[in-house]
């Protein structure tokens, strides 16, 4: 079932979410649901509390290249309670867009690699090194978990520089 995305603009999206106590048939369900709603909106990833729920669950879908470089999506990847350590001190600026705020991307900086361990859908635990695009995929969707947003990690100049067009999303999905 594709579920409604909550917009920017929504304090909902503020909140911190809380962990997953009990992964439940009606949590799967849930599960297969963010998934379902992420690639519905072409999104390559999503956060539970962007579809109203308070729960630290994340979906991404990996971006790959192929041999010719060409970008391809990989099998969608679920983290329930994730935590995330170990941050690389390098960092890369690269390009994000968030399902939340619509038509709307700008360069962000992040480390270029980052420790998480989770849970899986059936409760196994995973823990793994992750780099690059899919690095950050991962940092953006648990940000969200903390009621933080990738405009919120924008130079002080530029969050100032898009406040117009942020009010606009604001007053178009609200
Ligand atoms: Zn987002």
């Amino acid at each position: 079932m594709i579920l409604p995305l909550v917009y920017y603009g929504n304090p909902k999206l503020r909140n911190r979410c809380t962990e997953v106590q009990e992964i439940t048939e009606d949590i799967k369900q849930f599960c297969y649901d963010m998934i379902e709603t992420m690639d519905a909106n072409k999104g390559v990833g999503l956060a539970a509390i962007q579809v109203g729920k308070l729960l630290r669950i994340l979906v991404i879908r990996p971006v790959l290249e192929d041999e010719d470089k060409e970008a391809y999506l990989g099998k969608a990847e679920l983290y329930i309670n994730p935590k995330l350590s170990n941050p690389a001190e390098q960092t890369q600026i690269g390009p994000e867009g968030c399902l939340s705020i619509p038509s709307f991307h700008e360069d962000v900086e992040r480390p270029i690699s980052i420790h998480v361990e989770a849970l899986d859908i059936n409760g196994n635990k995973i823990s793994k090194d992750l780099q690059g695009y899919k690095a950050r995929e991962l940092m953006h969707e648990n940000d969200h978990l903390n009621g933080v947003l990738f405009i919120d990690r924008l130079p002080a100049q530029k969050r100032k520089e898009i406040e117009p067009a942020l009010r606009e999303i604001k007053s178009k999905y609200n």
